[in-house]
This record gives structure tokens, sequence and C-alpha cells, in this order.
């Protein structure tokens, strides 16, 4: 059997080292778009407070995957799964071509959510959602820093991403303002009690945070790019961290169904019963996404398990918790999750 799983992230490369756990002949395949190995996500909102973060944060690089038997195509772009062949469309910097499968899995993951009215200023701003974009914040801010300042930082989003990279950049010794559409940082995550623990804790650490905000869109004057809530606002760099967006378009030109997320069963299977998706892409039967680390390593061991043959009732939820990783910052109450 040749399963190909497409994403290089955890819901990839945990089920592809569960199954090879399981499975010494089947022919695995992981097809990633990434060229820097397997890394942590959740690191990448410690991002400035360490300075070998980008050696730091790979967990694993490919050619170690690759010796545990797993064969990994980096660096390409699948374009296409044509589900009445089974074949998926690679196309990289210098080849293209398609690969065929007895079993897919997608774990394609998710992108950065930005609201339509900033769609228009995309050049205007950073995200920060993948290695890449930490890449890329770090070399702008390293400018900034070597002319002996530190830089001046709009967050917009106050939800669990924005907060963390405030946090961590105001710890670093920049300036930092966070907009928050809403009164309260992180409503869905936390209660009323932590939130103002929360805006505390920023406060504290330097951290100008401005609620009920109405941001309206961005523009650019000279080196400074300006934030417009009605009074425009002069900043060095703007992070848009308005929560995250599953990347369903592939399964959606394969005309898999599609929700919020992938459409799965209990089983993690999609609309096609040889197509799997796992992670922050996949949507269960209850409408929920599980968009984090320890529910997506479940799905994962439990899809292979199941593929493998060991596994028989759906995948149950594991019972979890999520924390901010803001410094300083502990909540009183349970995270709603
Ligand atoms: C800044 C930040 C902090 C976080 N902190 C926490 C935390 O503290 N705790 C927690 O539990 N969760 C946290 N999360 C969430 C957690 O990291 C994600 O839920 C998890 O990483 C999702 O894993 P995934 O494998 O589903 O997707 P991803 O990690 O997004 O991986 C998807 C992979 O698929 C690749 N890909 C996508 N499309 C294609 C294609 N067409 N062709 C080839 N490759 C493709 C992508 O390049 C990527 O490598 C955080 C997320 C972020 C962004």
């Amino acid at each position: 059997m040749h399963i190909i799983i497409i994403g290089s992230g955890i819901a990839g490369v945990s089920f592809a080292e569960k199954y090879r756990s399981f499975s010494a002949v089947d022919q695995i395949t992981l097809i990633t778009r990434e060229n820097d190995g397997y890394y942590s996500r959740p690191l990448l909102s410690r991002g400035f407070s360490k300075n070998d973060i980008e050696q730091f944060i790979i967990l694993k690089t490919f050619d170690k995957l690759r010796a545990s038997g797993i064969n990994i195509i980096s660096g390409v772009e699948i374009k296409a799964i044509n589900s009445s062949d089974k074949t998926v469309a690679i196309n990289g910097s210098s080849r293209e071509k398609s690969l065929q499968y007895d079993k897919l899995v997608l774990a394609t993951g998710s992108s950065a959510f930005i609201p339509p009215p900033f769609r228009p200023y995309k050049d205007l701003f950073f995200c920060l959602n993948s290695l890449v974009d930490l890449k890329a914040l770090r070399k702008f801010r390293l400018g900034i820093t070597n002319q002996n300042r530190q830089p001046d930082w709009a967050i917009i989003g106050g939800g669990l991403i924005g907060c963390e990279v405030a946090s961590d950049l105001a710890f670093s010794g920049d300036k930092v303002t966070l907009f928050h559409a809403m009164d309260r940082l992180m409503e869905r995550q936390l209660v009323a009690e932590d939130s103002a623990l929360l805006l505390e804790v920023l406060q504290n650490s330097g951290v100008k945070v401005l609620l009920n905000q109405d941001v309206k869109g961005f523009a650019k004057r000279k080196e400074k790019v300006c934030v417009k809530n009605g009074v425009t606002t002069e900043f060095d760099a703007l992070i848009v961290s308005c929560g995250f967006k599953p990347r369903t378009e592939l399964a959606e030109l394969a005309g898999l169904e599609i929700g919020r997320g992938i459409k799965v069963n209990q089983y993690m299977q999609t609309s096609d019963e040889s197509i799997y998706a796992l992670g922050d892409v996949a949507e269960l039967p209850n409408a929920k996404l599980y968009a984090f680390i320890l529910p997506i390593r479940s799905q994962a061991h439990w899809l292979a398990g199941f593929i493998a043959g060991k596994e028989h009732d759906g995948w149950i939820p594991p019972v979890f918790t999520t924390k901010a990783k803001v410094h300083g910052f502990e909540a009183v109450h349970p995270y709603i999750v």
C-alpha cells in the first residue's frame, strides 16, 4: 500500500511516524512545501526572545525523518488531487509530476485568517503563522535594532496568538500597541476575571492595550505604516493576528465536502473514503476543529492505528486544555477549549 500525506506539521509527521511503527513494508510519502524540517509551531510565538530560535524550533530534520523510513518530498506544493485515478499533482520549482496513492492523508493545516477589510493592504502587514513568517519578522526587526533602536509594533488582534506575540516582543524590549476589537482580551479562551488579569500583566510589561477598537485599514507613510481606527497612528510595522483559516482549497477543488474545515466522519475520513484529513484542517461531525497540539497528535496516532487495523471504534477527542504563553501570566480559571 502507498500512503501519501500532504503537510509536515504535527498532524502529518505524527501520523507518518506512528504508521511506520505499525508497518515496515507499506510505502509512506510525505509531501510538503516546507524546506526547514519539521518544526514546533507553538514556539513561533517565542520567536523574538530566543536568539537561537531558527535552530531551536526544528524538532526533526527531513533527513532524520527519511532515515526512519518516511519518503519526504520537500519544497514542493500539491496543486491538485485527482480522486478518480487516485493521484496528486506535485508542482515544485523544477519538476511537475503526479504520484499515485492508495490512501491520502490531508494534513494541510491552516493559514492566518485575514479579515476582509484588511485584505487590500496585505503588503503592509506581517502575520505569524509559519517559520517563513517568523524569519521575515526577525529580519525586519534586526534591520531596526541594527540602527540602535527598538521597533514600534502594532499587533491587530488580542486573541491567543496576538497576546503571545505582543508579550514576547515587549519582553524583548520593543514598543508594542495591541488593538483588540472586543471589550476584553482572549474572550474566547478566558473567563472575564482572567482577561482582566492578562490585561494587567501585558500592561505591566509595557504593552499599550487598546480595547473596543474598530480598525478600518492601514496606510503607508514613508518608512512607517499606519493603523486607521478613527485616528491614524504610525508604527514601524504591523502584525495581523485575527485567527486561523483551515487550508481547504485543495480538498474543495477535488470535490470533497467542506464546512469550516474539510468535513470528516469519526474515522477521520472525508467524503471520499480513500482520503482522510487531520489537524487544523479537519472538521469533525460535531462541527468542531481541534486546532491544538494534544488533540492533533491523538488524531494522528489514532488514524495510524485505524489504517493499520489496530483501531476499530472512531476517534474520541481527549480531554485537553491550553495555555497562553504570555510572560508572567497564569490563568486562575480553566481555559475554555
Ligand atoms: C504562533 C502559534 C502559536 C501556537 N501555540 C500553540 C500552543 O501553545 N499550544 C497548542 O496546542 N497549539 C498552538 N498553536 C496551534 C498549533 O500549532 C496548530 O494547531 C498545529 O501546529 C496544527 O498542525 P497541523 O499539522 O494541522 O498544521 P500545520 O502545522 O499548519 O502544517 C501544515 C503543513 O502543510 C503544508 N502544506 C499545506 N498545503 C500544502 C500543499 N498544497 N502542498 C504541500 N504542503 C502543504 C504546510 O506548509 C505545513 O507544513 C499555535 C499556532 C501558532 C500559529
